[in-house]
């Protein structure tokens, strides 16, 4: 399956390995173990990466506006209970609304910052109407497309609490819900029903530093005690590996899964079964939980199905209200849910307008990777000498930002020292954090250490650190007060210890 779905667009098959070769990928196995292997080619993917280029090609290319911290709290129906506005609510960074509270949520609508700004004392993006290359709509009407270029939806300020946070309403023609493990919780805004569509299943993974596990490739390897495998996997920008997942049912808050004792005991007994030296408790780095949304549907009756059984599929369902709801899928799935998803909005949009065009996703090539050509040069040597850049912060440049690297460059111009890794035992450098805040919507410490690198998934200690010494380029750029951003850190590091409560 892998030779049809990937392999085979790279001209490498599956071929079996010899127990020495398998150790020669998997250095820590142990070789009395191994009586032989397949190798077989997957994609990777920096899933923060993935994510926030995705979101950038259809601001910057497809007039899509983005909200940051904006969440859906209420369903609105017209007379005969057609779906025609979503309530939501906007809760970061109410001192941004002090000097003009008209443009609701301004500070989290990203819309179309084609070139960050390069002053270094005013690095804000807190106002983002302000901006002379904002488009023209504000927030108060922010308007967006669809295919056939016609306005589908708008939104109003409806109420300003005391306490700075904004409710505003978004009115629309079609309104999908797309929120993964939470899709439920959605849907009874709409129908004030619970539809159990998605059965939650957790996933826990827990990271080593290379010294303790030393991988040349990721290795899938059966668990001896069950019918599941578990991956252990080198961490591509830093010299890290984590090895995961679990699988199993999860009735908890879909908001805090926990990693539990339990879980670390079960991936390191699975693992060890194979290792030369025993890895333990105390050599873990970070642990991190995620529930994952997989189908219920198919196995409403079958409640003894193992999570590991389910369906990773997705599904596209209207409501009787018009709510279309998409769930289920992979990341990897990513394209075809959304083409799913918007063929049937498109559809919807059918009876009332002459809308014949179909989703083109396919063809579309995301920020960072418009031009192989352009992206091919980057990868040379000469080019990264010409840039000023040593090979490896090159390599994690350009497998971070692909052809948006000449551009992180130019900023760092900006800001002599930028260019230094924010802490010395991790790639991630100084400019990427004003990168993710000038052109990301980046708020605050999480946001950055967690949503826009995935050092937090790596190393707690290294993670606590780096909070520290970014409080203070997040409290400039955002105009906040220090003491402000210090509570921000505070959280960040309790948030951390909640998460690495078992170690
Ligand atoms: C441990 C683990 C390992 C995985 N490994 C893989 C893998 O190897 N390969 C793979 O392809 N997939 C993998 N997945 C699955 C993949 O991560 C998910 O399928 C994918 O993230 C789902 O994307 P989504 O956009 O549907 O949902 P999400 O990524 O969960 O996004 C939903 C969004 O909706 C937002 N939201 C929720 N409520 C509201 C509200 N009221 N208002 C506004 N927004 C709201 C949430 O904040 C969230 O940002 C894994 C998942 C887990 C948990």
């Amino acid at each position: 399956m892998y030779d049809l779905t990937g392999g085979v667009r790279i001209g490498k098959f599956h071929s079996r390995l010899s127990s020495d070769a398998v150790h020669d990928y998997l250095p820590s196995l142990n070789a009395d173990r191994i009586s032989s292997g397949f190798v077989y080619y997957d994609a990777s993917a920096d899933d923060a990466r993935l994510t926030l280029e995705v979101l950038e090609t259809a601001v910057l290319r497809y007039g899509a506006i983005a909200a940051n911290y904006t969440e859906a709290i209420g369903m609105n129906h017209d007379t005969s209970g057609n779906i025609t506005s979503v309530t939501a609510r906007s809760r970061i960074f109410n001192h941004a609304y002090d000097t003009d509270p008209t443009p609701v949520a301004a500070t989290h609508i990203h819309a179309g910052a084609s070139t960050p700004p390069t002053t270094p004392a005013e690095p804000s993006t807190s106002d983002t109407t302000t901006r002379a290359d904002a488009p023209s709509h504000t927030p108060a009407e922010p308007s967006t497309s669809d295919t056939t270029t016609k306005k589908t939806s708008s939104a109003t300020l409806t109420s300003e609490q005391g306490d700075g946070q904004i409710e505003f309403e978004i009115r629309a023609k079609v309104i999908i819900n797309a929120t993964g493990a939470w899709v439920d919780a959605i849907q009874s805004l709409d129908s004030n029903h619970h539809q159990h569509t998605v059965r939650p299943a957790k996933g826990v993974h827990i990271s080593f530093d290379t010294s303790k596990l030393p991988l040349k490739a990721a290795g899938v390897l059966p668990v001896k005690s069950d019918r599941r495998n578990i991956f252990i996997i080198p961490w591509d920008d830093a010299p890290y590996a984590y090895v995961g997942t679990t699988d199993t049912d999860w009735d908890g808050s879909i908001d805090d899964p926990q990693c539990t004792p339990d879980d670390i005991t079960y991936l390191l007994d699975a693992v060890n079964h194979y290792l030369d030296t025993p890895l333990h408790s105390t050599d873990i780095t970070a642990t991190w939980a995620g529930v994952r949304p997989l189908l219920n549907k198919e196995h409403h009756n079958n409640k003894q199905a193992r999570t590991a059984d389910l369906s990773r599929h997705h599904s596209v369902v209207d409501s009787e209200s018009g709510l279309i709801t998409v769930t289920g899928g992979k990341l990897t799935t990513y394209r075809k849910m959304a083409k799913d998803a918007v063929d049937r909005a498109i559809s919807h949009l059918h009876s009332t307008d002459a809308v014949t065009q179909r989703s083109h996703t396919k063809n579309i090539r995301i920020i960072g990777s418009e031009d192989p050509s352009a992206l091919q040069e980057l990868r040379q040597d000469t080019t990264q000498a010409l840039l000023g850049l040593s090979p490896e912060t090159a390599t994690h440049l350009i497998n971070r930002y692909g052809t948006n690297t000449p551009a992180l460059i130019d900023l760092a111009d900006s800001y002599p020292g930028s260019l230094e890794p924010i802490v010395p035992q991790m790639p991630y450098l100084i400019i990427e954090v004003i990168w993710a805040v000038q052109r990301e919507m980046a708020c605050t410490v999480e946001d950055i250490l967690a949503r826009r690198m995935r050092m937090s998934f790596m190393d707690t200690a290294a993670t606590r650190q780096a909070a520290a010494t970014i409080s203070n380029i997040l409290a400039a750029a955002w105009n906040r007060d220090i003491a402000d951003v210090q509570r921000d850190v505070e959280l960040f590091t309790r948030s951390l210890q909640d998460q690495n409560v078992s170690l």
